[in-house]
């Protein structure tokens, strides 16, 4: 990936944007509080949940999101670490918002992914793995909870190998598991990381050492645990591959790293990899060439809407991921698809807890642009150029529902709180060509209840979801003139979702079948490219 290419202006070469992708449960809250922590955006972690309610950890960020005991939004965190500008890009956890993780993951260079030592691959990692996989995204791995009962080292390697189908390159080694879990043998610098159980919040002490052989090593590790290392390394260093940086890069190998999110273990050797190895901002896909980061011009795509974060004001940011070039508030960018200019007088770069205005940002850095409406996922801004970014999906939903007012004088208004909904990318929305009323398509049941739950907090408006008669959704597209009298034979199964274009509804795989095979030149297609 980053092999070939041009060195970078050292202000872009030093951004690393990332997410951090696991299964729910498996600490990825609190490895992101110690990422804030060490990365000096915020003084305390951890424990201030547990310690009272008055003390928010910083990363929950949203108190809609708390109350529902989920993560709804993607919002990013940007903070320094060392010589790197870090852009955290926070992932949804719940299943039901893997559309948007999906978007999510388009807006980043890498991920790490978390797994429970005790637990190894779980459905949801394997899930965003393999999103991670279709764009070769380089892949960190932690392998958390070293503190607790693990399985066996080799055996959670050997999972993920065979799993996941990738070369897994140890950065470390565990010491100990459970309770005897003393800290790591660092492989990669020749180190030793000791574990403080005293203070969690504390960095581990190191003791530099020039290898397993080290006499030295006997004055930190008991006799009995350090044959058993020095025994497993010897095996490790035989069987596994070495770190390779290329392959790395490549999507083909991932590093892993052994230690505990919460006692603050195996954290900064982890950050360190993702500075030191990288990748950098990398080239971004449009539809006519390939965007690259030292490009003077700035480029960026919108990759997520969140409405209505602040419900006073009623205010929605668009979070831009920057293709290239150096972002400066003020500038007038092109907004593509109304091919209209757009002043950026208040960009907001997204700090641990707070907003602040952005007076400049960098390829490979995320912003946030409050706008009323304009800005739609999959948008491009650009200095003038009419880009076309590709690559962000829109997925056919799953799940469809009609709804309704539960006033039928609020119709009006529940339909511009659907299309904001819709043009957030939180549902789909088809006005059916015939009657009056919309459905919503989902791709987990939980969405019909979270936005059943804010159209009337953010709107006012109480609604009915209720079974359709439909169960699919495909868009419909081919010769004008074919889509045409399909559309006009098929009145009663077609509808447009908010961008206008055509969609086919029906209850069984069957009608999606047939119309393939009777009109092949007519296409349904289960996704939508938004850009
Ligand atoms: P998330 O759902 O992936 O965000 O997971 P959380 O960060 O909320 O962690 C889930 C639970 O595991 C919480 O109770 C954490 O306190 C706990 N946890 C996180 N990291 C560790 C760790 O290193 N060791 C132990 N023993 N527990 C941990």
């Amino acid at each position: 990936m980053t092999s070939n290419r041009p060195a970078l202006p050292p202000e872009i070469a030093r951004r690393r944007t990332f997410a951090i992708i696991s299964h729910p449960d498996a600490g990825k809250t609190t490895l992101t509080e110690k990422f804030l922590l060490f990365g000096g955006a915020i003084q305390m972690a951890g424990q201030v949940r547990a310690k009272g309610e008055a003390r928010r950890t910083r990363s929950d960020f949203m108190k809609m999101e708390q109350d529902r005991g989920i993560s709804v939004s993607a919002s990013a965190m940007s903070f320094e670490y060392n010589d790197f500008r870090f852009n955290l890009v926070d992932t949804p956890g719940h299943s039901d918002f893997s559309e948007d993780t999906y978007r999510t993951l388009t807006a980043v260079d890498a991920a790490i992914m978390v797994i429970d030592g005790a637990k190894g691959v779980e459905s949801q990692t394997r899930k965003l793995f393999e999103v991670c996989r279709l764009r070769d995204l380089p892949i960190l791995t932690f392998c958390n909870k070293m503190d607790r009962e693990s399985r066996d080292t080799f055996e959670i390697i050997d999972e993920i190998q065979e799993n996941l189908a990738i070369d897994v390159a140890p950065a470390s080694w565990p010491i100990g598991v459970g309770r005897d879990f003393i800290g790591a043998y660092d492989l990669l610098n020749d180190r030793l990381e000791i574990m403080d159980r005293a203070d969690r919040n504390k960095v581990a002490e190191t003791v530099k050492i020039s290898g397993i052989d080290d006499p030295k090593l006997a004055d930190h590790i008991p006799a009995e645990q350090l044959r058993k290392l020095r025994e497993e390394i010897e095996m490790a260093r035989e069987l596994l591959p070495k770190f390779d940086r290329k392959s790395f890069l490549e999507g083909h190998m991932t590093p892993i790293w052994f230690g505990s999110a919460i006692n603050s273990f195996g954290v900064r050797e982890l950050m360190d990899g993702i500075g030191n190895y990288g990748p950098e901002p990398q080239p971004q896909n449009s539809a006519d060439r390939e965007i690259a980061p030292e490009e003077k011009a700035v480029t960026g795509f919108v990759f997520k809407v969140q409405a209505n974060m602040d419900p006073k004001h009623r205010d929605r940011v668009a979070f831009v991921r920057l293709a290239s070039g150096h972002f400066e508030r003020g500038m007038k960018l092109l907004h593509v698809r109304s091919k209209k200019p757009m002043a950026i007088s208040n960009p907001v770069l997204f700090l641990a807890a707070d907003r602040e205005l952005a007076d400049e940002a960098w390829a490979g850095d995320i912003i946030g642009i409050p706008n009323h409406g304009q800005l739609r996922i999959g948008d491009a801004l650009t200095e003038g150029e009419a880009l076309k970014f590709t690559g962000i999906p829109s997925f056919a939903p799953e799940l469809l529902q009609s709804v309704r007012a539960t006033d039928p004088m609020k119709a009006k208004h529940l339909e511009k709180a659907l299309m904001q909904f819709a043009e957030e990318g939180a549902a789909k929305v088809f006005k059916p060509a015939i009657g009056s009323g919309f459905i919503v398509g989902v791709v987990g049941a939980l969405q019909f209840e979270v936005l059943a739950s804010r159209i009337e907090l953010e709107y006012g408006i109480p609604v009915r979801f209720e079974a359709s008669q439909f169960t699919s959704a495909r868009w419909l597209s081919g010769p004008k003139e074919k889509v045409e009298a399909f559309a006009n034979l098929n009145k009663q199964h077609m509808a447009t979702d908010h961008d206008g274009d055509l969609v086919y509804l029906t209850r069984l795989q069957w009608d999606i079948d047939r119309v393939t095979r009777d009109q092949p030149e007519l296409k349904l297609t289960a996704t939508k490219e938004m850009m």
